[in-house]
């Protein structure tokens, strides 16, 4: 017997609809890329969404054809975000980080027809457009502007683009929510980037859970500012959880230095944010250097990489702000696990309490994680056996974008590539990616934690730890620091600073100094890089 409820597909316009009906008093705050802001709202971006998707469908657009965008966080990228999939095209987000071979291959790879992009992207989109096979139109996310149309007649204006649309369009109404709607690339340090090929239910789904409390706690009431990218995993949902809710959305364009963050944050009295740790290592700096607070924010989702401890001590002390450590994955839309107490932790005392805010926290709703060994043998949550972490859900990939690499999963689990351990409550901690491991003498050394630890030193500005060859041990840890300035540090002083912090035996072996930390477009460490440049070191 069926239940007797109402057939409603979960789509993406279906967002938009909702908070254009009953939040369109929420502004949506866009800094443009010339400077100077836009002020809008869910029913003029809605309105909009739809005049740009029914130019995009007098285009020549068929369903699921790719459509591409090279932008930051602005009002324009939203109302793709929504005038893409609500036509049932697939929305294809890039990152401008990404070196132009990279990019020239995610490309082609995924067919897209038409790219959108930011001012600032000119140049780019210029070097490797006539590499790209399958782009007819290349459209710039402004309105005409003489000069740039002059020097560049290979490209067409957003606004123009869009007023060929009709005024009156609707959504089109064929979609099944298992329908593909957007597109995002791994950022992919070894080998080619993969495409983790979101659908609407999919979309929808992690959206809703995103929402709740134990997970980012957003409302009506929040103003919201991801710093993380629009082009990094959808803005980790942001983009759709945000009008899902009927929270003000704050976009800060390109702007993602400390200094106008701090002022955007304060000015439009920003409750809860989003990004990687590197981006909020500037902004406390900035609080710092200017003797600023943040009077008005309440939480931060930081993730993408391990939030340093020292970092959610800092938030938590000086600046008043609840970080909540998250774990995910492009190929997880990407929430896999969120760090958030529990009932029975609130009767711990306060050291208690922050020492568990350390992981990567629980799955939510959804997301179930499990440890396996290198026979895919499941092994205990017990906060002790360290394995390969699986996981498998609603919002997690069956198989990449064309078929790509084959047959991902392992007994219908998808593998992370992650080494972690998990305790009974499923609190996880991420010890590793399986590659950078430390294995010294056959046990493991967990560099995440080592490369923790290292940013809490006063003297220390970045750090990573690294699997160095080593005669005896095979291979032992390095630590390579960039010092803060005019500040030094020794292999002294480094055995003095883990001493008692870790095992004996987990420190490491020696300090390599060096003027900055390789990472990719997402802000991750590149270890191999660094393991080219130093891997040897313990050898000579
Ligand atoms: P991406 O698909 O580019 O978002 O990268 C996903 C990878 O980032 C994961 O497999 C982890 O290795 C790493 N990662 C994400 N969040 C965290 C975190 N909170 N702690 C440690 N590693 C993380």
């Amino acid at each position: 017997m069926h239940g007797l409820m109402m057939e409603q597909q979960l789509l993406i316009s279906g967002i938009i609809d909702h908070a254009a009906n009953y939040h369109n008093d929420s502004e949506v705050i866009s800094v443009n890329t010339n400077g100077g802001q836009t002020r809008t709202n869910y029913g003029e971006i809605r309105e909009r969404a739809l005049q740009l998707g029914s130019a995009l469908l007098k285009q020549g657009m068929n369903k699921s054809d790719r459509i591409a965008t090279i932008a930051w966080n602005n009002h324009r990228h939203m109302e793709l975000y929504y005038a893409i999939p609500g036509m049932g095209l697939v929305s294809h987000t890039l990152n401008p980080r990404l070196f132009p071979e990279q990019l020239i291959y995610i490309i082609n790879h995924a067919e897209d027809r038409i790219l959108f992009f930011d001012q600032t992207f000119i140049p780019l989109v210029d070097a490797v457009r006539g590499n790209l096979k399958t782009v007819e139109k290349y459209v710039l996310m402004e309105a005409r502007d003489e000069e740039i149309a002059k020097a560049n007649p290979w490209l067409d204006f957003y606004e123009e683009f869009l007023e060929t649309g009709d005024k009156d369009a609707t959504w089109v109404d064929d979609l099944d929510e298992r329908d593909a709607s957007s597109l995002c690339y791994t950022s992919g340090t070894t080998g080619n980037p993969k495409g983790a090929l979101y659908s609407h239910r999919s979309t929808l789904i992690h959206a809703i859970v995103s929402a709740t409390p134990d997970v980012m706690n957003i409302s009506a009431r929040d103003s919201i500012l991801p710093v993380v990218p629009m082009f990094h995993v959808n803005a980790w949902g942001i983009a759709y959880a945000a009008p899902l809710v009927g929270a003000k959305l704050v976009l800060p364009g390109p702007g993602l230095d400390g200094k106008s963050l701090v002022t955007l944050l304060n000015e439009e009295r920003v409750t809860f944010s989003a990004g990687v740790p590197t981006i909020w290592s500037g902004l406390i700096q900035e609080l710092r250097d200017s003797n600023t607070k943040l009077p008005h924010m309440e939480r931060t989702v930081i993730g993408g990489s391990a939030c340093p401890p020292s970092m959610i001590d800092t938030f938590r002390d000086d600046f008043d702000v609840e970080v909540i450590h998250a774990w995910g994955m492009t190929e997880l839309s990407p929430l896999g696990s969120v760090n958030n107490l529990k009932n029975k932790h609130l009767t711990l005392s306060q050291d208690e309490q922050n020492a568990m805010r350390v992981n990567q926290g629980r799955p939510p709703f959804g997301i179930e994680l499990g440890v396996f060994d290198d026979q895919a043998k499941q092994l205990p949550n017990d906060g002790v056996a360290q394995g390969d972490l699986y996981c498998r859900g609603p919002w997690v990939i069956s198989e990449y974008f064309g078929g790509e690499g084959g047959d991902p999963l392992v007994d219908g689990w998808f593998p992370t590539g992650d080494v972690a351990t998990i305790d009974d409550d499923g609190n996880m901690t991420i010890r590793d990616r399986s590659k950078d491991i430390i294995k010294s003498g056959g046990e493991w050394i967990s560099s995440v934690e080592l490369e923790g630890l290292a940013m809490a030193h006063p003297n220390i500005a970045d750090a990573a730890v690294i699997a160095a060859h080593h005669a005896k041990w095979e291979e032992r840890p390095l630590l390579i620091v960039v010092l803060k300035e005019g500040k030094t540090f020794s292999t002294e002083d480094m055995q003095e600073f883990y001493d008692g912090k870790v095992a004996k035996w987990w420190i490491p072996d020696a300090v390599q100094l060096t003027d900055e930390i390789p990472r990719n477009a997402t802000g991750k460490i590149l270890k191999t890089k660094l393991r080219e440049s130093f891997g040897d070191v313990l050898l000579s």
